[in-house]
């Protein structure tokens, strides 16, 4: 029995790899991967390493969710070295709980390697501070599904020093707009697009939940971040900040016994 590595391959840039992510492909005797894991990462894979694509393509799916678990399970049967390949982060929108109730219920030795989630990858590109401390406390990971659940999103829990990060926006620009404003978002709150983080075809826009209507939409994968971090000011106030003119609450003084 081999053991399966559930790998995050980070955003795009395979110097975003883990050191243990490199190992692992540089090693693996097998890798599955999906269609958002990168040209370059891919290249990083061992040469003698059968590489299986079990990812989306134009919106078909090559293999079923329950494909790729009895594909795991089976290769661990045969292969020390089984990697299955996520982009970003296993964990987010990843389907990584799926695969590893499959593996457990297989009795299949696992282990997870977590990667550089889009979010992350996203906000260097733009150069925000997810959680900056003068306009955010809190960053939500958050969808909206188009089909059925259309309505099913609960952002309830927004606050206006909540960042939110929209992943699969999906290419309705529009759409997306509206249902941000519907969700009591005001049309001026901040909101930046960026494509392709950390990859040679990186695109940042910046925008907001009004503006986003008439946005030219940006190659996918894309996701947007939402919320007062996601203003170009932030900058120039981050700059005044530094330079001193804070207006902070007084400092706390803790006391070590
Ligand atoms: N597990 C992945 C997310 C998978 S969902 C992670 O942790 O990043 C796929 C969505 O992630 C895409 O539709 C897009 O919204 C986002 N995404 C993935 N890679 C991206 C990148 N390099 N730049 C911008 N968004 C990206």
């Amino acid at each position: 029995m081999g053991k399966v590595y559930l790998i995050g391959a980070g955003p795009g840039d395979p110097e975003l790899l883990t050191l243990k992510a490199a190992r692992l492909l540089a090693s693996a005797n097998v890798v599955l991967h999906d269609s958002l894991v990168s040209r370059e990462v891919l290249a990083t894979i061992s040469p003698g390493a059968e590489i299986v694509d079990v990812g989306k393509r134009c919106g078909k799916k090559l293999l079923t969710q329950d494909e790729i678990n009895a594909l795991l399970v089976s290769y661990a049967a045969s292969h020390e070295v089984v990697v299955r390949l996520k982009g970003g982060d296993p964990s987010i929108f990843g389907r990584a709980g799926e695969e590893l109730q499959a593996l457990r219920e297989a009795q299949v030795e696992f282990e997870v390697v977590p990667g550089v989630t889009a979010a992350l990858g996203a906000a260097a590109a733009a150069g925000i501070s997810l959680t900056d401390r003068r306009v955010a406390s809190q960053v939500l990971l958050s969808t909206f599904s188009r089909g059925v659940n259309a309505n099913a999103m609960d952002w309830g829990c927004l606050t206006p020093a909540t960042t939110l990060v929209l992943y699969m926006p999906g290419p309705d620009y529009a759409e997306v707009s509206r249902r941000l404003a519907e969700a009591g978002l005001p049309v001026d709150l901040p909101c930046v697009i960026v494509s392709g983080a950390s990859g040679s075809e990186q695109k940042v826009r910046w925008s907001s939940v009004g503006l986003l209507s008439i946005e030219e939409k940006l190659p996918a994968p894309a996701l947007m971040i939402v919320g007062r971090v996601a203003s170009q000011q932030i900058r120039e106030i981050g700059d005044a900040f530094w330079r001193g003119e804070r207006n902070e609450p007084a400092a706390q003084t803790f006391s070590v016994s």
